[in-house]
């Protein structure tokens, strides 16, 4: 469902990505792992199309992200292309963004009514599906102030899912929670792993959390995957001198 091929990623004269490849089937819960700055967070930002790419194709369902057809030749995506390219993709970030002046519910309507043009009735029935799904809907009227770190995620994760995304990105969802609120999260997600066939790419520090939730572990190390495979191999029997390294330090 996701492809990127020789992709190159550029800031200024620093390089990140440079010939790099990446496959997501469908439905699979991939896991990306690895030390800080070494291109995990760029992935998922270049699928949200919150980054460009200075070489190479990204492609979701064989159709190119930054790219478009146009007189039969490929040209750089308009932002049209990249608004419906989007649909197909829902992020949540470390730090929950959201709308402090709106209440819960308005949080997760909003976008299903502006951009895909829900009304209002059928986005707050849905919304307060979601809500109750991650353990929120008494909290409908709440505004984000009056939530905990932990909740303001689940109502994160119901805004992003309110789009109905085919692909789901996480970008180390509990990172900035305190300990103790920690685990409410990744509950949720885990079931949602569970429970549906959604695409999922997580980022996370949480290296038990990679082996229980994902089908597949990729170990980034200076923008490339220099070892991948099943969870429980990776963890347990890395062969991969890098990934020995950091699992020691990190488990
Ligand atoms: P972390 O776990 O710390 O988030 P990461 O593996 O997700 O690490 P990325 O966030 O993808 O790493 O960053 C890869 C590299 O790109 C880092 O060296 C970072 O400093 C650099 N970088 C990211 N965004 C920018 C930017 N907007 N301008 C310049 N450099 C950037």
């Amino acid at each position: 469902i996701v492809e990127f091929r020789k992709v190159t990623k550029r800031f200024g004269d620093l390089v990140i990505f440079e010939d790099f490849d990446f496959h997501v089937n469908p439905g699979e819960k991939v896991a990306l792992v690895g030390p800080s700055g070494s291109g995990k967070t760029t992935v998922l930002r270049i699928l949200m199309t919150l980054e460009k790419i200075q070489g190479g194709v990204v492609t979701i369902d064989g159709e190119p992200l930054w790219h478009e057809m146009r007189n039969e030749e490929l040209v750089p995506a308009s932002e049209a292309h990249l608004r419906r390219m989007r649909k197909n993709v829902g992020m949540v970030f470390q730090h929950f963004n959201l709308f402090p002046h709106m209440s819960v519910l308005r949080n997760v309507t909003e976008a299903p009514v502006h951009v895909l043009g829900l009304n209002r009735e059928e986005a707050n029935e849905r919304a307060l599906e979601l809500l109750n799904m991650v353990g929120l809907a008494e909290k409908a009227d709440a505004h984000p102030a009056q939530l905990s770190g932990g909740q303001k995620q689940r109502v994160a994760i119901a805004r992003a899912l309110a789009m109905r995304p085919r692909i789901m990105l996480f970008d180390e969802p509990t990172s900035a929670l305190d300990p103790e609120l920690v685990g409410e999260v990744l509950n949720v997600i885990e079931q949602l792993a569970q429970e549906h066939d959604l695409t999922m790419l997580l980022v996370t520090h949480e290296m038990w959390f990679a082996e229980e939730v994902a089908d597949r572990v990729c170990f980034f190390d200076h923008g490339r995957i220099v070892e991948e495979g099943d969870p429980a191999r990776i963890f347990h029997e890395p062969r991969n001198p890098r990934t020995q390294e950091f699992l020691r330090a990190v488990m």
